[in-house]
């Protein structure tokens, strides 16, 4: 099953709409909404987990670029910070793409950001946070506004 993990930036005038479910309904797409700040009569984000077909998840893609939909692959939001990694090696047995992983000849722990599909999963596992992903300034201005 092809699964990626997308940012999505959606237009104010898209919040009331049923989109999720047409995603679902329509595109036979499985969701997972890992996170969401959506307000009335404001733009919103959300961080999405698409499963399905390729066809599918590229056909729910191009569905929402045409409502508006700003998109964008989290997986360029994570980063390592090669100060920091000791090349312990404790993600490389997590990341279930092998985007990290260890190169035999001289046992040094790689990050290809390529092969990343944004799990988050060796941020959680990293004992001193060298993996990162920083979901910038939209969640920060955001949560400022739900506080307000
Ligand atoms: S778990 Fe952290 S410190 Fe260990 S190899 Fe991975 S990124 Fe580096
Ligand atoms: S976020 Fe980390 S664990 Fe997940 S795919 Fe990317 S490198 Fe692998």
């Amino acid at each position: 099953m092809y699964t990626r993990i997308y940012f999505f930036r959606f237009p104010k005038d898209t919040c009331d709409r049923p989109i999720i479910y047409h995603l679902i309904k329509e595109h036979e797409v499985e969701v997972n909404i890992l996170r969401a700040d959506i307000l009335p009569e404001r733009e919103g984000v959300m961080i999405l987990e698409l499963k399905g077909a390729k066809n599918n998840v590229r056909a729910a893609l191009a569905y929402l670029e045409g409502l508006g939909v700003g998109i964008e692959r989290l997986a360029t939001r994570v980063r390592r910070d090669e100060q920091r990694c000791f090349e312990c090696g404790a993600c490389t047995g997590i990341c279930p793409v092998q985007a990290l992983y260890v190169r035999r000849e001289d046992m040094a722990v790689l990050f290809d950001p390529d092969k990343c599909t944004g799990c988050g999963q060796c941020v959680l596992i990293c004992p001193v946070r060298a993996m990162e992903m920083s979901l910038g300034k939209e969640w920060l201005q955001l949560e400022s506004v739900t506080m307000d």
